[in-house]
Formats: structure tokens, C-alpha cells, sequence
């Protein structure tokens, strides 16, 4: 089969399917998606709400719990143990399938009568804040992070992070503060794409060094100050000169970012890729569009995925092997369309589900098999009846689609697609989004007002954490605008404080949102264009980068052409792997 063009059914722009996509489409049998693969990967998220958190009762015990569904969401919620508990029996909601309806309007009709799981979190200590996550310890606010302790405000913390704050992918480190996709990183402030790094502050792409201050694509050294190599007394005589306050780590995050521009970039972020296109990448083979993902080969269209084989649309997933369409997902062979469940089986059309082989539209079932809209049947009628499901769901055009957006428990604005893909609520209305307002009002008192917000840690007093300080955004009507999700005012925990003054870095002067916010305007987009490398050949290299001289293409330009997240109107020097390479010893 050839690459078909083909123009999508909810943005109206042409994409492409490509010959290895209908190969897949025909092993499992669904026709080829109507959506292009962006508009496909937002209807997974918005299924997904990782930050916005409400207080509301257990419909249980009638307690106060901490819930991603608000109060008024048409349907029960119970609080962790009792839904995980053998009070309630899942199959008692369960109903026969009616040939007369639609698949997705019967499955949602039965959804809102059962009760849904307060946080998508397992199995963690003293983290009653942190959904999506499992195995986590005095963790405050963080999302789809597992196994790290006293970690707080940030997302995809991984592998025994340890007592780091406002960090996004950070894996196997500790002791970490405004870091994104590090790893194995130890006191490190302010830095992006680090690798094995100690003691490093404002720096971007440096593996194995230690004690390096502003430096961009540095490979194990020590006492560098901006890319200059410095003695060890003159390079602490520069640190102490260093101030550690807000305005300092505003004027060192400029210049760091300035340095930035002026030097090559690798066309992607990642390392040990065959054959695949995507970023934030590592051992990748024959995949394309995979972004942050790892261990993955013969995929497509992927985010967040780890361990995947054979598979294509897949979001926040780890250990799958051929599915399709799936969001929130570990362990899985040959299933589709699923969402926030574990360790299935040939299983389709499934929510809130853990061990379950052989079910069809089944939602909060666990340790079950063949089973239909949450009724169980004998092994041979559950195959009769799931193939004429199927037959049915082809003639409706449900079959191989994910659950339509309107059928979201959350509003745009709730879900993980504002934060990969953010509207005005203009916008997502006039999309035929749904919108949430919050109902209660941000009413915080601030006690403490911007201007009186320390610059340096040092003159920062114990008792800041009982203040309410007031969030900078709030100041300009432009700051207002850029941070809608701002919660206008916040607090900080003792355990924070102590982070801050461990590290020396003033406190925040924007709420978590807001600096959330922030961090991830500095990621490139989950998007790719294709583009050529920037590297016009021996003499032109920039004068303040190490000219290694001698590339591939002597003093031509590069041949190279790639796909690459750095859109071709941005400022950075992207360069191809080859050339990257040469000019990074
Ligand atoms: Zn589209
Ligand atoms: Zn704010
Ligand atoms: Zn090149
Ligand atoms: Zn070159």
C-alpha cells in the first residue's frame, strides 16, 4: 500500500498515512483513522487531567478527599481504599448490549452509574496530591512520576528521584530544582537535557561534568563558568560573587539562554535512535513521531511511552506490545482503546480496569474475563457477541476510534490537551470543546505581597511558610493572560523551604501553575518539521564554539535533511547528528 493523503474530519488539514501504518491498520482489522494523528493524540488527552485537582466528598463515606473529578461531575467518586475495596461489585452495573444504539452511547450511559476511582495513584505514602503516579513517598503535586520520594510540583519524576522540586522528566536524580529531561543528575539548578552532572547550575546538553556554572554542551569537565574553563579558586571566586537572588537567577537564566542561541543544537533531543523521528528520545528503532519515549521500536505517534512494541497511538504508557489508541496504560498485548488501566489482555474499549483478559466496554472491573459492558458470559457467547459488537460498531463508524470528546469527563481547560496545545476558552468552545470555570473562588487573602518577597534565600525566615504570598502574574494584565491556569496566590511547605535552602535558591515568586507554566514554554512542541542542516560548512561555524573543523562535507554545506521539533522560523543552529557530534568532544 502507498502513502495516501487523506483530510481530517475535526482540523480540516490534509495528512498522511503512511504504507507501515496500513499494515498495522490491517493486521488488527480497523479501518484507517479520519483524524490526523495530532487531532487523534488530543482526543487522548483530553481524556486525561493530571493538575486539575478539586476537594469534594467520597459518594462512599461521605469524607473530604482530593479528586480530579469536580464535585459536580455526573457520576459517583470513591476515595482510594474503598474503590480498590470488595464494598462495591463492579458486574452488579453491568447491562446487555442493544443493537438498536451506538456503542459509545450505551458505554457512557453505564459509565456515569459506576464509581470512579478518586486520583489515578497507587500505592504511595503520605502523596495524597500526586496523581497519575504509584510508588511514591511524601510526594506534594506531581503527576505521572513514580518511585521517588519528597519530590514536589513537577511531572514524569522517575526512578528514585529524590528531594527535587518543580522538575519535568527527571529520572534517577536528587536534590534537583527547575530541571527538565535530566538524569542521574545530583544539586543541580536550572538546567535542561544534563546527564550525570554535580553541582551544575544554568546549563543545557553537558554530560559528566561537575561543578560547571552557564555552560551549553560540555562534556566531562569541571570549574566551567559560561564555556570558559576556569582554575578551581577562580571559578568559586565567580560563585561566591554569584548572589542567589531572584534577580541574579533571572540575569544568569538570560544569559545562559543567549549562549544557547549562538551555539549548534542536535536536531533532537535524545540519544541511540534507528530508523525514527520524534524527540526527548532514547533507543528507538523503525518509529516515528515518538516523543518522550524510550525502549521503543516499530511504533507510531506515541508520547510518554516506554517499553513499546508494534503499536500505534499510544499515550503515557509502559510495557505494551500491538495496541492501539491507549492513554495511561501499563502492561497491555493486543488490546485498543483503553484508558487508566493495568495488565490486560485482548481487551477493547475498557476504563478504569486492572487484569482483565478478553473484556469489551467494560470500565472499574478487576481480575475478570469475558465480559461485555461489565455483564460476565461463557467463553464462546462472549466471542459470538464481541464479533457481532464489532460488525455493529463497523456500520456505526465507532470501530478502531477512541471515546469521542464529548464523552470526556473533563472540560478542555481540566485536561492535559490545554497543556500540550492551549486555547482561550473562546477558542475551545468555538472548537466544540467543553470549558470548565471552577465554581468555588480563588478567594486567598494574599498576607504577603510581591514586592515583599525576599530576594535571596538567606534573608528568607522560617515563617514565610505561613504566609500567603501573592503570584507575580497577577501584577501585569499580560502576565494575567499568558497564565490563565494562575491560582492567584500560594503557600509553601516547610519541606520546600528546605529544598530551597539546601540548594540556595530564592523562593518562587509565581505560583506552581504558573511556573509549571513556564517550564514548559521553554520545551519544543510535540510537533516535527522537516528541515536541513543548519551547518554551512567549515568556515562558517561560530566563532565562539570549538571549531573541530573537518566535517564530512568539508567546506560545502551539509547535506543532511531531517525532522526536527525546532520550527524552521526559530533562532537556534540545528545541526545533524554527524556534524552535532564533531563540534561536542
Ligand atoms: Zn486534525
Ligand atoms: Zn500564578
Ligand atoms: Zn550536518
Ligand atoms: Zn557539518
Amino acid at each position: 500500500m502507498e502513502a495516501q493523503t487523506k483530510n481530517c474530519q475535526n482540523c480540516k488539514k490534509d495528512f498522511t498515512i503512511e504504507p507501515d501504518d496500513f499494515t498495522f491498520y490491517e493486521k488488527i482489522k480497523v479501518p484507517p483513522p479520519t483524524l490526523c494523528s495530532q487531532c487523534r493524540y488530543i482526543r487522548r488527552l483530553l481524556d486525561r487531567n493530571e493538575w486539575s485537582l478539586y476537594r469534594r466528598k467520597c459518594d462512599f463515606t461521605g469524607e473530604n478527599i482530593v479528586s480530579i473529578y469536580r464535585p459536580d461531575a455526573p457520576f459517583p467518586v470513591y476515595k482510594q481504599d474503598i474503590w480498590k475495596s470488595d464494598t462495591w461489585d463492579p458486574l452488579s452495573y453491568g447491562r446487555d448490549f442493544d443493537f438498536s444504539r451506538p456503542f459509545f452511547e450505551q458505554y457512557d450511559e453505564m459509565r456515569r452509574t459506576i464509581p470512579h476511582l478518586a486520583l489515578v495513584a497507587f500505592d504511595s505514602v503520605n502523596s495524597e496530591y500526586s496523581n497519575q503516579s504509584q510508588y511514591n513517598k511524601d510526594c506534594y503535586m506531581v503527576s505521572a512520576s513514580g518511585s521517588s520520594e519528597k519530590c514536589m510540583y513537577g511531572n514524569w519524576y522517575q526512578d528514585n528521584c529524590y528531594f527535587s522540586a518543580d522538575c519535568s522528566i527527571l529520572g534517577k536524580s536528587e536534590f534537583c530544582y527547575e530541571c527538565m529531561n535530566c538524569w542521574r543528575c545530583s544539586s543541580c539548578r536550572w538546567c535542561e537535557d544534563c546527564f550525570d552532572c554535580v553541582s551544575v547550575s544554568f546549563s543545557s546538553d553537558c554530560h559528566g561534568c561537575i561543578n560547571c556554572f552557564g555552560c551549553v554542551g560540555m562534556r566531562n569537565k569541571q570549574y566551567c563558568w559560561f564555556n570558559e574553563q576556569l582554575s578551581k579558586e577562580e571559578y568559586e571566586k565567580r560563585l561566591n560573587s554569584f548572589d542567589g537572588s531572584r534577580n541574579a537567577v533571572a540575569e544568569m537564566f538570560r544569559k545562559k539562554q543567549e549562549l544557547i542561541q549562538g551555539l549548534p543544537r542536535k536536531y533532537y533531543h535524545g540519544t541511540k535512535i534507528f530508523s525514527s523521528t520524534g524527540d526527548y528520545i532514547k533507543n528507538i528503532e523503525n518509529s516515528r513521531l515518538n516523543f518522550n519515549c524510550n525502549d521503543n521500536k516499530d511504533t507510531a505517534y506515541m508520547q510518554d511511552a516506554g517499553l513499546t512494541t508494534d503499536s500505534l497511538d499510544i499515550t503515557e504508557v509502559l510495557t505494551i506490545e500491538r495496541c492501539y489508541e491507549l492513554q495511561g496504560v501499563a502492561t497491555a498485548t493486543r488490546c485498543m482503546v483503553l484508558r487508566s488501566s493495568w495488565v490486560m489482555t485482548d481487551c477493547y474499549y475498557c476504563d478504569m480496569s486492572f487484569s482483565l483478559s478478553d473484556c469489551f466496554g467494560c470500565f472499574g472491573l478487576r481480575q475478570k474475563q469475558y465480559c461485555i459492558l461489565n455483564k460476565a458470559y461463557a467463553k464462546e457467547e462472549y466471542g459470538f457477541l464481541k464479533a457481532k459488537i464489532i460488525e455493529h460498531m463497523k456500520k456505526t463508524g465507532e470501530w478502531g476510534n477512541y471515546f469521542p470528546e464529548k464523552f470526556s469527563p473533563f472540560g478542555y481547560n481540566e485536561s492535559v490537551a490545554q497543556i500540550y496545545f492551549p486555547l482561550t476558552k473562546e477558542e475551545a468552545l468555538k472548537k466544540g470543546y467543553t470549558w470548565y470555570d471552577r465554581k468555588e473562588e480563588r478567594n486567598y487573602k494574599p498576607t504577603m505581597e510581591t514586592g515583599a518577597i525576599p530576594q535571596r534565600i538567606a534573608d528568607t525566615p522560617d515563617s514565610i511558610t505561613e504566609e500567603v504570598i501573592q503570584c507575580v502574574s497577577q501584577l501585569t494584565e499580560e502576565g494575567k493572560r499568558l497564565h490563565e491556569e494562575c491560582t492567584t496566590a500560594f503557600r509553601m511547605t516547610p519541606l520546600e523551604l528546605g529544598l530551597y535552602r539546601k540548594l540556595g535558591v530564592p523562593i518562587p515568586s509565581k505560583c506552581f501553575p504558573c511556573r509549571r507554566t513556564d517550564r514548559f514554554a521553554l520545551r519544543n512542541p510535540r510537533k516535527l518539521w522537516h528541515r536541513k542542516c543548519n551547518c554551512a560548512g567549515k568556515t562558517s561555524v561560530n566563532t565562539t564554539y570549538i571549531n573541530r573543523g573537518s566535517h564530512f562535507h568539508g567546506e560545502a554545506r551539509c547535506p543532511n535533511e531531517f525532522d526536527t521539533s525546532y520550527a524552521p522560523d526559530r533562532k537556534e543552529i540545528v545541526y545533524c547528528e554527524t556534524c552535532y557530534q564533531q563540534e561536542t568532544v
